[in-house]
Formats: C-alpha cells, structure tokens, sequence
C-alpha cells in the first residue's frame, strides 16, 4: 500500500513544482492519485481534441486503457513531496519546476 503521508520537512511550499505526466505512458491506474496527499491528480476521459493530439502509438495506447489517462488539475497544490514519482508504475510522472514570470 502506497504511503500517502508527505515528508514533514520537505521544505517545499506549494506552486514552485508541478508534476508533469507523459501522456504517452499514462495508463490510468490511479496510483498517483492514491499517492498523492494534496489531491493533484483526477483520472478521467480524453477529450477528442487530447486523443488527436496525440501520436498514433499513444492514441492506440490510449484507446487500451478506455481512452482515460491521470490529469495534474490542482497542480498549483504540489508540495513536491516526489509519492506520485515513486507510486506510477509507468514512471509517468516528472516533478518540474514552475517557471517564474
Ligand atoms: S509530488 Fe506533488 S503531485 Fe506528486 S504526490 Fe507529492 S504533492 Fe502530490
């Protein structure tokens, strides 16, 4: 079973990391959204528009797995904790920093 408890001292503050999912391994398992103690993640359904976009390996890929993969829709909540890193067993998921503007 996944540990959903952050690292209490991992001295990062919300919004200056973002995990970034490669849509080309996700396989909708859900682990990150398990894993994650911040609520980032919400699997659901490929627009039209997102399946298109995608390569022809990924489309079939996709198409696999019910044309659903993992979303980062509260990205600004990630406290780069790295659980949803550990947790994917696709290793789809990269902790990126946030640009500053
Ligand atoms: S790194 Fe960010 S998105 Fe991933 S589990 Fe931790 S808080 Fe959630």
């Amino acid at each position: 079973m996944a540990d959903t408890h952050p690292p209490e001292d991992c001295g990062n503050a919300a919004s200056t990391i973002r995990p970034v999912i490669d849509a080309g391994r996700c396989e909708a398992k859900a682990a990150c959204v398990v894993a994650c103690p911040y609520d980032v993640f919400e699997i659901r359904v490929l627009t039209t528009q997102e399946r298109s976009a995608l390569p022809l390996l990924g489309r079939l890929k996709a198409w696999a797995h019910g044309n659903r993969r993992a979303f980062a829709v509260r990205a600004q909540a990630c406290h780069a904790c790295g659980l949803c890193v550990k947790a994917c067993p696709e290793q789809a998921i990269a902790l990126q920093p946030v640009a500053k503007v």
